[in-house]
């Protein structure tokens, strides 16, 4: 059967950084289409179907954000992972708020993006057509959500509704960064007093204390400075057995070959 390629669709000004970006995501087998402008990037976004948006913030017409704000529009659940050099937790939040998925600060890794690309097109891959009933597993730990049993290294763990919540979240976006607010938004609900913030750190700290091996140097339960958390996916332990049933298979891609 002929693969499908994803279609991922670059918005970027800087003509370098596009081509770099172009044949590496070509490489790691994706169909790329490219704009250096905010009004063309939505253009061939509409006119491509795309699978992936990769968004620079500082593009010469539209600011980033109204570029998310009408991605979001269009689609609800597309992946969009944002690229910019504005190192700031502020502009981050920001634009994870109005609906990207990921962030990524220029200068970054290409094996840290395409780390990104994939984890993106999985967890959309899942929302699309995955059997939902296939565990995560990384660094020892696996989550059944569904039976809302979770191991490590084999031996079942008691978690509190609470921190078994705040994991199933993160799993559900395995990979990716999911912001305190949306963490908060999940447990509490949208107008919970800031104060809660607290609880929640002590939710992650107890869940490092009963998933990681060392919690003083988590590897699973990663925290993003003043933006959110990330779990850690492993491909030793899930990656692509994950995604090796059906449909899907359509979409994997093998990154990390060319993720030099
Ligand atoms: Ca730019």
């Amino acid at each position: 059967m002929a693969k499908v390629k994803p279609v991922v669709v670059v918005i970027e000004d800087d003509v370098k950084l596009r081509r770099l970006l172009r044949n590496s995501l070509q490489d790691a087998g994706c169909d790329v289409r490219e704009a250096d402008t905010g009004a063309s990037g939505l253009l061939v976004a509409a006119s491509g179907k795309p699978d992936l948006i990769i968004l620079d913030l500082g593009l010469p017409d539209i600011d980033g954000s109204e570029v998310i704000k009408k991605i979001r529009e269009w689609w609800s659940a597309r992946p969009l992972i944002i690229l910019s050099g504005r190192d700031s937790e502020v502009a981050k939040v920001a634009a994870l708020e109005l609906g990207a998925d990921d962030y990524v600060t220029k200068p970054f890794g290409l094996s840290e993006l395409l780390a990104r690309v994939r984890a993106a097109l999985r967890r959309a891959s899942r929302h699309t057509h995955a059997d939902p009933d296939v565990p995560f597993c990384s660094h020892g730990v696996c989550v059944d959500t569904l039976r809302r049993v979770v191991t490590r290294d084999g031996v079942a763990l008691n978690l509190t509704p609470n921190e078994f919540r705040v994991l199933a979240t993160l799993v559900k976006n395995a990979g990716l960064l999911v912001t305190t607010k949306k963490l908060l938004d999940e447990l509490w609900g949208p107008d919970c007093p800031p104060h809660n913030r607290s609880y929640l750190r002590a939710y992650i700290a107890s869940l490092r204390r009963k998933l990681e091996q060392n919690p003083a140097r988590p590897v699973l339960l990663l925290t993003e400075a003043g933006v959110g958390y990330r779990i850690a996916v492993d491909t030793k332990d899930s990656g692509d057995s994950q995604d090796a049933s059906g449909a899907q298979d359509d979409q994997n891609l093998d990154l990390d070959r060319h993720s030099a």
